[in-house]
Order: structure tokens, then sequence, then C-alpha cells
């Protein structure tokens, strides 16, 4: 039954490697996982009796690959073949100490092996072996579990969480990205255990954070992370979003639930991991600019510059990268206000203007920030919002193909400021350029060298500055 999906000329080739040396090689974890989920991979790991590397150099030279990547420290190579990717491995047999994620790692059999795989649907494996190609070998009934959609450690859930914490960050990564069920005991063993997830590297939980942040509905993971004491101890900053204040009858919404809704709405729309980082962290300044007056009811005053300034701080934190994708991120971050309140106003050019000039590319990805943070149950709000939101794109059109702001140069640079009027560098050269820089955002002259030219003769003037070297032929 399982032969076609494993007619591949590669595992062929496989199971002659196997016929010829007599060293067992089984198909396991994802690519097995994979066939019955309907969800074809191109990912092949290989456990082997026997060393992994040797094998997988015999398996190279008959599919005429010239390349095998060796890793040494894990025993283990890897092979790529036109778009597939193989791993081999030798079957092993691990046993770990309390504070430490590096077992000692001896060789064993196949059950050794399926017995430190992580979750029964990515313990099962297929026989490679001549006699027996495309044998099941699933001691843990793997498929019961894809048919109940569930998520079960092979053994004792104590024994697999604790050999390795990172587990627990993968079983709520599995459940969020094909909507399985975390098995009871699995899931009161996770909740006991989660604060053993401090002994894993920030590097591996990042890792598994942003594939839940990758799924079709982040929320189920985040939600999963919180109830499970999880999120706590690897994003402290988003569990102080969570909960209600109230004084009287006036309370605030849960700003945890929030971000939720929000993450969720921009993954309808948008792949960009940098994007659904930017919702996750759009609100995370509120907690600490969250005050009550009796006026007004809460505010969050300056929680999008608070916010921002969080940003750098819980990327180095959590090993995001600190480069240009996290400048991004901030930006996005002290910016998502903008749009809706341009869209609760009159709309009018300057401000669209001034909006495009500090968003620049990324004006397109905040307008999709600032929709989906529309989560009000109130659908004439949500309604006239959404209507104000298109006027606002229109504009943006409109404004960018006659004053192009967007990735805006100044028409008249320093360098020529201090030219014409023979200045030395110093502070008035500063403000004279902003000050043509406001007026073309203000929409007083037109963004072009020419009438910024006179514009700033004019400023310079009333400084007591005269031309020295005209621009003008
Ligand atoms: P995906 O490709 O969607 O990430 P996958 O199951 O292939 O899914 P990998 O991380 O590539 O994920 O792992 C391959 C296999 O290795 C898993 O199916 C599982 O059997 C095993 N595995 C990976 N990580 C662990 C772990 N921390 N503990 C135990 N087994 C693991």
């Amino acid at each position: 039954m399982l032969k076609p999906y494993i007619s591949h000329i590669i595992f062929q080739t496989i199971s002659e490697v196997v016929e010829e040396t007599g060293q067992q090689a089984f198909v396991i974890g994802g690519f097995v996982r994979d066939i019955f989920l309907e969800r074809p991979s191109k990912d092949i790991d290989i456990v082997t009796l026997g060393s992994g590397i040797d094998f997988a150099r015999k398996v190279a030279a008959k599919l005429k690959v010239k390349k095998v990547s060796v890793f040494k420290n894990f025993g283990t190579a890897m092979l790529v073949y036109k778009e597939w990717e193989v791993e081999f491995v030798g079957a092993r047999k691990e046993s770990y100490q309390r504070d430490s994620r590096k077992p000692i790692v001896e060789n064993g059999t196949l059950e050794d092996d399926q017995n430190r795989r992580d979750f029964t649907i990515n313990a099962m494996a297929i026989d490679l072996s001549k006699t027996n190609f495309g044998t099941l070998v699933d001691p843990f009934n793997g498929m019961q579990a894809i048919q109940d959609k569930k998520i079960v450690t092979p053994l004792t859930p104590d024994i697999t969480f604790s050999d390795d914490p990172l587990r627990m960050l993968r079983a709520i990564r599995f459940a969020t990205q094909l909507r399985f069920k975390i098995d009871k005991k699995t899931l009161a063993s996770l909740k006991k255990q989660s604060s053993r997830i401090k002994i894993v590297s920030q590097e591996r939980v990042v890792d598994e954070l942003n594939k839940i942040i990758m799924t079709e509905k982040p929320s189920i993971g985040f939600k999963l992370l919180f109830d499970t004491n999880l999120l706590i101890h690897i994003f402290p900053e988003m569990v102080k979003l969570a909960g209600v204040d109230k004084v009287g009858s006036r309370a605030h919404k849960d700003n945890f639930l929030h971000t939720l809704e929000v993450l969720d709405n921009i993954s309808k729309n948008t792949d960009k991991l940098w994007l659904r980082w930017a919702a996750i962290l759009h609100d995370i300044g509120k907690p600490r600019t969250k005050r009550y007056n009796e006026k007004v009811g809460w505010t969050f005053h300056s929680h999008e510059v608070v916010g921002s300034n969080m940003v750098p701080k819980i990327f180095n934190k959590m090993r995001l990268p600190q480069n240009e994708k996290m400048k991004y991120v901030r930006k996005l971050v002290f910016l998502h206000l903008r749009p809706i309140i341009l869209a609760s106003d009159i709309v009018t050019d300057s401000a669209v203007r001034r909006l495009l000039f500090e968003a620049g590319d990324d004006i397109e990805d905040l307008m999709l920030l600032a929709e989906a943070d529309i989560t009000s149950k109130n659908e004439y709000k949500v309604k006239k919002f959404l209507n104000n939101f298109k006027i606002v794109r229109q504009k943006l059109i409109e404004i960018e193909e006659k004053d192009h702001v967007r990735n805006w140069q100044p028409p008249i640079n320093g360098e020529e400021i201090i030219h014409i009027f023979n200045l030395t560098p110093s502070k008035v050269v500063g403000e004279l350029k902003d000050a043509v820089k406001e007026a073309i955002l203000d929409g007083e002259i037109e963004n072009n060298k020419q009438e910024a030219y006179l514009f700033l003769v004019n400023l310079a003037k009333q400084k007591g500055l005269s031309v020295v070297n005209s621009l003008l032929d």
C-alpha cells in the first residue's frame, strides 16, 4: 500500500545498498507522517542500522551525486538529488542527564531510535529492504494518532519532555500547524515541565516560535503557549498584555487577545514573517503606558513610541536579527496608529504625504497592519474605518504620482546649502534643510529643485543670509 509513495529512484537506490551491504535502512519521521497527511514532502530522513555517513556515501555514488555533506558531530550526512534532500543517520539510543540537553549517544536498534522521537506521528518508519519494501513499522500506533488528530509522545511524556524540553514547543507547533489536539496526559506533563524550556538554547526556541507564527492561524499556538505557561518563560513581554483592568464598570480590552486577533487577521493577508512579528509587537508598549483617567477612562498614550523602543531589546533577547528586519518591525510598530488616525479624520493631502514620507516602501505593509488592527465588534465602526482606509489608499496613490515623496530625497541637500550661502557645516544648515522638507510635506511648495531653491533663498534672507553662489543659471 505504501509502495507508490516510495517509488522514486532514491528509495530504489537505498534499497539496493541495503541488499548489497546488509545494512538495514528505513524512511522515518516527517516524510512518513506527511504521506498519511497527504502533504507530499521532498525532505527525506533515512535511519540506518550502522554508520549513516558510510551509507550515505554509497547511495551518493550510485546516484552519481558528487557532494555528500557530513556532520561528524551529529553522525549525519546529507545529499541533494534534484529537488530532494536526503538526510542519513545511524539509529541511536540516547540517554539524558537532568540539567543538560546534551545526550549520551550510543548506536542502537530501530526501536531505540523510534523511542527517542518526539511524537508518535513522527516515529513511524517504512522498511526499505528488498524483502519488506514498503512495510510500515509503527510500534506506537502513530497511524491511530493521525486518525484521531492527536499529538502524543511515544514514551511517558515526562520522560520525552524532560529529555529534550524543546519538544514541548514542537508539540504546540505541530498542534497549530496540523490543527491536532495535544493528548491530555501529554498536555498535563507539558504544563508541569514548562519551566524546563529554560535549558534550551534561544536559537532553537525562536526557530520553533517562528514556525508557529508562520502557520495559518498562529493564535492557536499562542493560546497554547499561554495556557501551558511556556509563554511566560520565552516571551514574558507578551504575557503582560493579558488581562483586563476595571475601575467601576470601565474596563479596557484584553490586549493579548486583541493582539492574537490582529496576528490572525494579518496572517490571512501576508506570508511575511516580519510583518507578522510587527502584528505581535504592535501593542507591546501598552502595559507600560496604561493609565486611568476619570474623564476619558483607560489610556495608553504613546504606546507606539514605548513599544517601538522595546523592539530592539526584545529582538536581542530572543536572538532575532538586529539588522534591517528589526528596524522594519520597529518602524511599523512606531507608525501603526498613523493610518487609523488618518482614517478617522478628514483625509488631508499633507497628512497622507507625511505618512508616505515616513513609511517609504513599507507603506503597503503598514496599511495591512492598520487594517488588521481593526478588531472592533461594532460592525458599523469597522465598516466606517475600512471605507476610510480605501480613501487613504486612493490618496496615497494620487499623491505619490504627483509628489514622489515615497523614498524621498531632498531636492537640495546639505552640501548644496553650504555652497549657496558659503556656510560652514553648522546647525543652521540642518534647520534650512528641515524647513524645505516641511514645506514640501505641507504642500506649500512642489517637490522640485526650482521651488525648493526659491523657498530657501527667501527663508535664508530672513535669517540674514545672502546668496553667494546661485544655483540658478
Ligand atoms: P517539518 O519538516 O514540518 O519541520 P519534521 O517532522 O520533518 O517536520 P524536523 O524538525 O525536520 O521536522 O524533524 C525530523 C524528524 O526528526 C521528526 O519527524 C522527528 O521524528 C525527529 N525529531 C526532530 N526533532 C526532534 C526532537 N527535538 N526530539 C525528538 N525527535 C525529533
